[in-house]
């Protein structure tokens, strides 16, 4: 009976399980978790679950019985120790080995964390796992003082569930302004002024030098410019790190933050392949490689890696697709855009019902986004897969219906 083994519990590992039994694999599945949890997404944890408004149950992936009932053998708490490809081997913490005929890496990312005085008091946070959500959703009450240090997706959208509960906010952000790396300045300048709109104190091209600590926790931060913030609470907001070191040890090829993996999604191990976070996958309608930290692909791509273990040749060809929801703006992004290109708008920016597009030098359309409009997604990528120039003029008119433009 072969055997495969799931490296990560999380959305990805989760879902590789699922497409097994789905396309009718009937050997051993073997899923390895590091959390002691059941694998759930995360996407919520800084919105929904901050809010009040799901729980752990209603954002885990598959319940008990569901593991039970198709035989996957869920190892949580386990954190797989090495690979050796030579040997198709797996060691667990307890320096067991365990065979494997195909293995999938779905090991995603864990926070970033910074390098700077205070950073390890009492009341410094970070966001990954539901465990971090529930220090955070224990600790911010109304009133409380919350500064963040980065205006990224995670600590806007925790500012905006702060905000929410009557907290007082600062972020701080060295960039010019929030999500400048994502978006871009203009559209980046949405955000922020969204979040300025809302009461948050937000500090642009600005640096955090210190965490202030009074009696082993944090109080307050230093800014680059020494002006001091008052905060109970610190969010450490900036970015995450992928978990590519197991990979990277048996000897994977991994670069740009991921394991390098084909079209199929296979890694320069025949017999291991990779999903999610990690993966840095060729894409074959873009032409490049692409690693990007969304929902979408932990959701999308375990399918199709299950489909090559078993046989079935099959690329991964889905767009990249991310969404946020803060405060009452809500937003889909499909493509990949250097966020420094041209972009087209169209709609009510101020009253934040509107599309933006990203053109390239040729004025083709690279990536798109609808903002609390929730129907022009499938044209956003029609116009992407098109690959053609577009009038610009045409696209920021309303009145232009965008399968036209395809
Ligand atoms: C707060 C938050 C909000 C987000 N919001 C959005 C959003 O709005 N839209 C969006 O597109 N994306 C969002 N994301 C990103 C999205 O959640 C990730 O892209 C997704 O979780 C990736 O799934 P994954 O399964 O690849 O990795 P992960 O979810 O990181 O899961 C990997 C799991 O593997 C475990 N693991 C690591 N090493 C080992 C090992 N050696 N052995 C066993 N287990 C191991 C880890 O502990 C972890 O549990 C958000 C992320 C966070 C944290």
């Amino acid at each position: 009976m072969p055997t495969i083994a799931i490296i990560g519990g999380g959305l990805a590992g989760a879902k590789t399980a699922e497409a097994l039994r789905e396309q009718d694999f009937d050997g051993d599945v073997q899923l390895f978790c590091a959390e002691e949890h059941l694998p759930y997404e995360r996407p919520p944890l800084s919105k929904e679950f901050l809010a009040g408004k799901k729980t752990l149950p209603d954002f885990t992936v598959h319940h008990p019985d569901w593991y039970r009932d198709n035989r996957i053998d869920l190892h949580p708490g386990t954190r797989v120790a090495a690979i050796d490809t030579g040997a198709h081997t797996l060691t667990l913490p307890d320096g067991t080995e365990m065979g494997y005929d195909s293995a999938v890496l779905a090991t995603g990312s864990r926070s970033r964390t910074i390098d700077i005085p205070g950073a390890d008091a009492a009341g410094v946070h970070t966001l990954r796992t539901i465990d971090d959500a529930r220090a955070l959703d224990e600790a911010i009450t109304e009133g409380s003082r919350v500064g963040i240090i980065g205006g990224g997706w995670i600590g806007l959208e925790v500012a905006a569930g702060a905000r929410e509960r009557g907290a007082q906010v600062t972020i701080v952000e060295a960039a010019s302004t929030t999500l400048l790396g994502s978006l871009g300045a203009e559209v980046g300048a949405v955000f922020a002024d969204l979040h300025r709109a809302h009461g948050v104190d937000l500090r642009t091209s600005t640096g955090v030098a210190e965490i202030l600590v009074d009696s082993g926790r944090a109080c307050g931060l230093r800014l680059s410019d020494d002006a001091e913030v008052p905060a109970d609470i610190v969010l450490v907001a900036v970015g995450a790190i992928s978990n590519v070191e197991l990979a990277r040890d048996a000897g994977l090829d991994v670069a740009d933050g991921g394991v390098v993996v084909d079209a199929s999604l296979r890694s320069s191990d025949p017999d291991v392949y990779a999903v999610g976070d990690i993966a840095n996958a060729q894409h074959p309608t873009l032409g490049r490689r692409v690693r990007t930290e969304h929902w979408a692909n932990a959701l999308n791509q375990p399918a199709v890696a299950v489909r090559n273990i078993l046989g079935k040749p099959t690329e991964y060809t889905n767009l990249p697709y991310f969404f946020t929801d803060q405060y009452d703006l809500g937003m889909e992004y499909a493509g990949l855009a250097d966020p420094g290109s041209p972009v087209v708008f169209r709609g009510d920016v101020a009253g934040r019902e509107f599309l933006v597009f990203w053109l390239d030098d040729d004025q083709r359309v690279r990536a798109g986004m609808q903002v609390n409009i929730w129907d022009q997604l499938d044209g956003i990528k029609a116009l992407i897969a098109a690959g053609t120039p577009v009038d610009a003029a045409a696209l920021a008119d309303p009145a232009v219906a965008l399968d036209t433009l395809a």
